[in-house]
């Protein structure tokens, strides 16, 4: 046979564009639009409608930049059209608001309620139309609330663009509305487009030579001549009984199973501000629930408790449809957490509380426990998450986003992770490498071909709808699941729950293989700094959050005070909520991180208000004797863990100005501070050993290009540490101050436009030099890093994670150590030989990175560098602009609990109150094992929750005593349930002998006896 492929193929495709797809509808005739404008934020659908309605023409334009406008519809379904039958016909509003070609959720978008209020659906890109259940004749009456959303993105050439901030995106329309009209859907040749699609997207996924190819598309080129193209409609089902046995043909018996699984990953904030999210839930769920209404196979998975809970303040009607869904199993709540938070940078309670506020929402609200934990976009996930995921009693893990590492492949798609204290969660990585599927033949070829695990399992799941910005699922892609159910050629796809996948994929994979530690996204790796004030805002929060709930307890158990459930509940959700993973890592437009920064500092207020009830109640009466409240594990200043007591008194300082600089030194330590500013020794008078390597100053900041190839408040990339200079010239360097048990050198800096001033204090009784960075930064596209080269050898370096820490190597010897270029730590990292090590701590700053030189003399040197500021230009062009104070603690320390106990004193300032001294209600009386949280248990009983760690990586035995009289005391997991102890050995006195494995985490509950 003569070769023709080429023109077959083109000759089909302009069959589709040009006969079928015109032919979807028979018929449709305009609306009638009046419209009002909202003068400014959203308004409620009542309020909307008392407004008076103006008569608006199609083609006009509307909506200014994060505009939302009510178009009012009315009209007739045209009493000729009973001429076509009501057979194949389906009555729909057709609407168009002027939707740019880009993707979905990204711009203008509407959602339409009857003249009752009552939601229908949405119209969006791709999806623009709302069924009606009326024919000729019937009346049409809708509101139509859309919503002007600029698109932030637009081609992604990631410039600059001032539409991110309500204040500078401009009043112009930016919309013109093109269609709102009654239109006759013609549903044969709908089916028929169906049908043409999935074979095209097979056939051209298929290998040329197979026979299977040739078929299909010999059967198109059958249904091209077959049918008219002047009458597609009337010889539509011609067509699609040409191509009905070619459908009818099995799938290989070998053929990959595919679980798709309907989702929107809805991004809580992104390039648009949480209060659209909100509407943009009530969108996508209107869709899905009306999708349901018709098809009884479709199930629809949604993670993100906080986004339930905003359609059951904002969406009442809608919350209780898909609480009808849920409890039915179809509207599947997945993954457990209060949203789809970062996991780089939550503390460890942060991210135990992801969990205990989303799971206990979902069971609340559906009697419905998600065992999976649904993370498919964050950036990255923290090796302490296997034992988290399981100490909330789930069992599975979900990702898709390490298939975009920059560098290395990851070799597994389903596998046993394995965390840092070695626990093991069933894990997989979608191999259609995508969370927002269309189940297109490109699609279902590719996670079929790429699926790693082929020959031992042959199962994965595919999240099928339009995400980011919303959307979700629509009748076209359940079209296509149900023509590929057993597709010869194709991969077969099965409709079901995230769980029926897991499930089936375990049960068939006894064996999997494992992966140990971080999985490290070779991405993003910007994340870690952007946003500064975003980030500070979380690491104060939370600490303010573990003082107010440790002080409440203590409170309400020793003088009866009621404890502030409802304010701290709120505090967290708040906190929780902007640990979203495009809030947090400060990928967010300017309103977002405005926002974020707004109720950061609301949460502050009221903390601060509940820590200070709380300590007035246990300090009592004015005393007139000060004593100090100590919220850390660990004894600071002579007062003990988690009590208030006098600080021990102040210990001798020596001081002294040495050629333009100072030293200063007190038991402990030697510090030399340079005329420079910078720190050229740091003495331990124990051993005399020096940690700063000769002519490798300390302290210094460093100032680089950060211009990355693109996702630019995202990357940091490689190519930034070729452009650095240091900043070595001071303005100024000044004892400022110098009291017993404190000195403190300031020095000024000028650079670029901005300028920074540095607090250096030495305390009489700590080992560590502190520093107070106040940068006033007006840079833009350039990075901040504070470096120390450390005179320790170290092949590694511990970063502090939840619930402890994990060593990465400090050399670059694979492409995965390589692209581990810039990494993320939380209070402290430490670097050391045995026996002696230096620990650099922080309050807000999370990118760290660590390297080694050539010492002179022989050996290495260790340098440890802050990622202290970025300044990315896109999304928010002027994000990080203005004052940011941040804290660095440098500190000699043996080993990690050392660093440990420096980064809870620096992120928990002991608080001075005057009044009596106050015994710890819990004491550990091992160094290791770590008091992570104190609070009340969240079923209002009164029982104490005490959540504990073990902190150095090795097992540990010793006891936890309470300081009230204890009744019952059951370990629990982290929603506070009753399990088998495991760390419980016994009794001991008014507490509990405990022995913990390397990093376990233990939860008690203790009831109080009356
Ligand atoms: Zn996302």
């Amino acid at each position: 046979m003569h070769d023709n492929t080429t023109l077959i193929r083109a000759r089909i495709r302009r069959f589709v564009s040009e006969r079928v797809t015109p032919a979807l509808y028979r018929t449709s005739s305009p609306l009638t639009i009046s419209a009002w404008e909202v003068p400014d934020e959203p308004v409620p659908f009542a309020e909307a409608l008392g407004q008076e309605f103006t008569p608006f023409a199609i083609g006009s334009p509307w909506g200014k930049p994060w505009g939302t406008t009510w178009f009012h519809v009315t009209g007739v379904v045209p009493e000729d059209w009973s001429r076509f039958g009501q057979l194949e016909t389906r009555t729909e509003i057709l609407v168009d608001l002027g939707f740019l070609s880009g993707q979905a959720g990204f711009q203008a978008e509407g959602l339409v309620y009857n003249p009752e209020g009552r939601i229908l659906k949405a119209v969006e890109p791709f999806n623009n139309y709302v069924p009606l259940e009326v024919g000729p004749g019937g009346v049409v009456d809708v509101y139509v609330e859309a919503a002007s959303n600029p698109d932030v993105g637009s081609d992604w050439t990631f410039l600059p663009t001032p539409v991110g901030d309500k204040a500078t995106a401009g009043t112009e329309p930016i919309y013109r509305l093109r269609r709102m009209d009654v239109a006759l859907l013609d549903t044969a040749v709908w089916q028929l487009d169906r049908d043409i699609w999935t074979l095209l997207g097979l056939m051209e996924e298929l290998s040329a030579d197979l026979p299977r190819t040739a078929e299909i598309m010999r059967a198109l080129e059958a249904v091209t001549d077959a049918m008219d193209p002047d009458d597609v409609s009337g010889t539509a089902h011609l067509g699609r009984a040409i191509l009905a046995p070619i459908l009818a043909l099995p799938a290989y018996a070998s053929a990959h199973r595919i679980v798709a699984v309907g989702h929107a990953h809805i991004d809580s904030a992104w390039l648009w501000p949480v209060r659209e999210t909100v509407r943009k839930c009530a969108r996508t769920f209107s869709n899905v629930l009306q999708l349901m209404d018709e098809d009884p196979n479709f199930i629809f998975a949604c993670s993100s408790a906080q986004q339930y809970a905003w359609m059951k303040e904002h969406y009442p009607q809608l919350f209780a449809r898909i609480r009808e869904r849920a409890i039915e199993g179809r509207f599947v709540p997945v993954g457990g957490m209060w949203v789809e938070s970062d996991t780089n940078m939550p503390g460890g309670e942060a991210l135990a509380r992801q969990l205990l506020a989303g799971k206990s929402f979902f069971m609340r609200e559906f009697g419905v426990e998600p065992l999976e934990v649904w993370l498919p976009d964050s950036f990255g996930y923290t090796a302490a998450f296997p034992q988290i995921v399981a100490a909330a009693g789930s069992k599975y893990f979900l990702t898709q986003k390490i298939s975009w590492n920059e560098t290395n492949t990851m070799p597994h798609h389903t596998f046993n992770w394995e965390g840092i204290d070695g626990t093991r969660v069933f894990t997989h990585f979608p191999p259609v490498d995508t969370y927002n599927s269309l189940l297109s033949g490109e699609e279902l070829a590719r996670a079929q071909r790429q699926y790693s695990e082929k020959g031992a399992s042959n199962v994965s799941l595919v999240p099928f709808g339009y995400g980011d910005g919303g959307g979700g699922p629509t009748r076209e892609m359940l079209a296509a699941a149900k023509r590929t159910e057993s597709l010869e050629g194709s991969p077969s796809v099965r409709i079901a729950s995230p769980r029926a996948f897991f499930e089936e994929a375990e049960g068939s994979y006894p064996n999997p293989p494992v992966w140990s530690g971080e999985l490290y996204l070779e991405f993003h790796r910007g994340t870690y700094t952007s946003q500064a004030k975003t980030k500070s805002g979380n690491r104060r929060s939370e600490h303010l959050l573990r003082e107010a709930e440790l002080w409440a307890t203590a409170a309400t158990l020793r003088t009866g005070a009621d404890y502030p459930h409802e304010r701290i509940e709120a505090a967290w959700q708040t906190v929780l909520l902007n640990q979203f993973h495009d809030i947090l890592p400060g990928s967010s437009i300017a309103w977002v991180h405005q926002v974020a920064e707004q109720t950061y500092a609301a949460v502050r207020v009221e903390l601060e208000d509940v820590i200070a009830q709380a300590l007035a109640a246990l300090a009592g009466p004015d005393a007139g004797e000060l004593v100090a409240f100590n919220a850390s594990p660990f004894a600071v200043s002579g007062v003990a863990a988690l009590s208030a007591a006098p600080r021990t008194a102040p210990a001798t300082l020596r001081v002294e100005a040495r050629d333009g600089g100072f030293v200063l030194e007190n038991s402990a330590v030697r510090v030399v501070i340079d005329a420079r500013g910078l720190l050229v020794s740091l003495v331990d008078l124990s051993t005399g050993r020096e940690a700063v390597p000769a002519g490798e100053p300390g302290n210094v900041l460093q100032l680089f290009r950060d211009t990355p190839t693109q996702w630019d408040a995202w990357d940091l990339d490689e190519h930034y540490q070729r452009t650095g200079v240091e900043l070595l010239e001071a303005d100024s360097v000044d004892l400022v101050s110098q009291e017993p048990g404190r000195a403190t050198v300031r020095v000024t800096r000028t650079f670029g436009s901005s300028t920074v001033a540095q607090d250096l204090t030495l305390l009489g009784d700590q080992a560590t030099l502190d520093i107070v960075t106040r940068v006033d930064w007006h840079e833009r596209q350039k990075l901040l890093k504070l470096a120390f080269p450390l005179d320790v050898h170290a092949d590694r370096a511990a970063s502090e994670i939840q619930f402890g820490h994990i060593y990465r190597p400090t050399h670059v010897n694979t492409s995965w150590d390589a692209a581990r270029f810039e990494t993320c730590a939380h209070r402290w990292v430490f670097v050391g030989e045995p026996g002696f090590g230096l620990a650099v701590a922080n309050d807000s700053t999370y990118g760290h990175d660590i390297g080694r030189r050539t010492r002179a003399g022989g050996g290495t040197t260790t340098t440890v560098r802050e990622s202290l500021l970025r300044a990315p230009t896109f999304p928010d062009p002027s994000a990080d602009q203005g004052v940011h104070v941040l804290r660095t603690s440098i500190g000699i320390t043996p080993d990690v609990i050392g660093a440990a106990e420096q980064g809870y004193r620096v992120n928990l300032p002991l608080r001075e109150v005057s009044g009596a001294a106050v015994e710890p209600v819990v004491t550990s009386t091992c160094a290791s094992i770590v008091v992570e949280a104190v609070k009340l248990a969240e079923d209002r009983s009164g029982d104490v929750i005490v959540r504990l760690y073990e902190a150095r990586g090795a097992r540990a035995t010793g006891s936890v005593q309470f300081g009230f009289p204890v009744g019952q005391i059951v370990e629990t997991d982290i929603l506070e349930r009753t399990v088998e102890p495991v760390a419980v050995t016994g009794a001991a006195d008014n507490g509990v002998r405990l022995s913990v494995r390397a990093f376990q985490i233990v939860t008690l509950r203790v009831s109080v006896a009356s």
